[in-house]
């Protein structure tokens, strides 16, 4: 419902010069490139170009997609970039009206078109967008509890999830290096180990801790802090339960799918993004975008394989319609799947 249309508009202009920076970001970012300077310019010709032919989706069609100066034709996708980003920002205000909690699922979608559009187009998602989302994600959590449902039995589920996953990872790599130990010429596969990454392993930690305070230290916590400041804990140590939780589903099926077909299956950009998601829409949404994308990521797996006989997949997009699905209808499928079992 959309109450006011001049609103609706302004998010519509809004939402079209978002776009126009999240252009920037999908050119740039890929190529490491600052997002900053140098100011927008022609990438044929390199000349500046000027604010009045910079205004998103206008511009493009009183140019006719062409450089002012060489004449060079632009891809059609920046201005639909723009407009898509205009028309997401309308539907978003249309969804939640205006919500302090647009900030942050706008904050998200913005990450969404970006690693969309660069995984489709180098396979990559940076992680600009992956872990910086996940950063954003876990201080919006903390300001704004609304993001997340944080009922005891919510939360505690969240955790069983988490502690298992992570316990099974563990096992499936401890196991893995007995495997290698007891069998040394089979890994001889002229394939470098991976350095080990100590950082990623120490983020999830911080957050088990902080979990395993919030869990059996609740009381000496609410104790300590002032009562208005619990409901921002406990949302954040829900962000921080969908992060692991989201980030390890992908990265447990990637270990499981190396040891059950030895194969590196999963990119480590998957899990960063799945990550970032369970920080913004907690665990329960991030497990049905686990689940949910699949489906459309073997769909069009098949079209792609032939068309083209290539069998690799940009997998992020998919978890982005995951993600979109389960923000908007993670209620009506949880209550579908519930009903399917008779629990309700
Ligand atoms: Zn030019």
């Amino acid at each position: 419902m959309i109450e006011s249309p001049v609103i609706a508009f302004l998010f519509f202009i809004f939402g079209i010069c978002i776009g126009s920076f999240l252009n920037v970001c999908i050119v740039r970012w890929p190529h490491e490139e600052s997002v900053v300077k140098p100011g927008s310019h022609c990438r044929s010709c390199k000349k500046p170009i000027a604010w009045h032919d910079n205004i998103p989706v206008l511009s493009y069609i009183l140019l006719g997609g062409k450089c002012r100066y060489c004449h060079a034709k632009y891809s059609p996708r920046y201005a639909f970039i723009e407009f898509f980003t205009g028309v997401a920002f309308v539907l978003f205000y249309a969804h939640y009206g205006l919500d302090p909690l647009l900030v942050p699922y706008l904050f998200m979608l913005c990450c969404f078109i970006i690693a969309t559009m660069v995984d489709f187009g180098h396979r990559i998602i940076p992680d600009e967008v992956s872990v910086g989302g996940l950063a954003f994600g876990l201080v919006f959590s903390a300001v704004l509890p609304a993001m997340h449902q944080i009922d005891h039995g919510t939360l505690n589920a969240g955790r069983w999830v988490m502690r298992i996953l992570v316990a099974t990872v563990i096992v499936a790599h401890l196991g893995e290096i007995l495997l290698a130990r007891l069998r040394p010429a089979a890994k001889d596969d002229g394939e470098e180990d991976e350095p080990f990454e100590w950082l990623p392993w120490l983020i999830v930690l911080g957050a088990m801790v902080f979990d395993l305070i919030m869990d059996f230290g609740i009381d000496a916590v609410e104790a300590a802090v002032p009562a208005s400041w619990v409901p921002h804990l406990l949302s954040l140590d829900a962000a921080c339960i969908g992060f692991v939780v989201g980030g390890g589903s992908i990265y447990a099926m990637g270990v499981l799918g190396d040891f059950l077909f030895r194969k590196d299956s999963m990119g480590g950009g998957d899990v960063k993004l799945l990550a970032m998601v369970g920080a913004f829409l907690g665990w329960k949404s991030s497990i049905l975008a686990f689940f949910i994308a699949p489906f459309f990521g073997a769909v069009f797996g098949l079209l792609q394989k032939l068309k083209t006989n290539d069998t690799t997949i940009a997998y992020g997009p998919f978890l982005v319609l995951g993600s979109l699905i389960a923000l908007f209808f993670e209620t009506d499928i949880i209550n579908q799947i519930l009903s399917l079992y008779g629990l309700r």
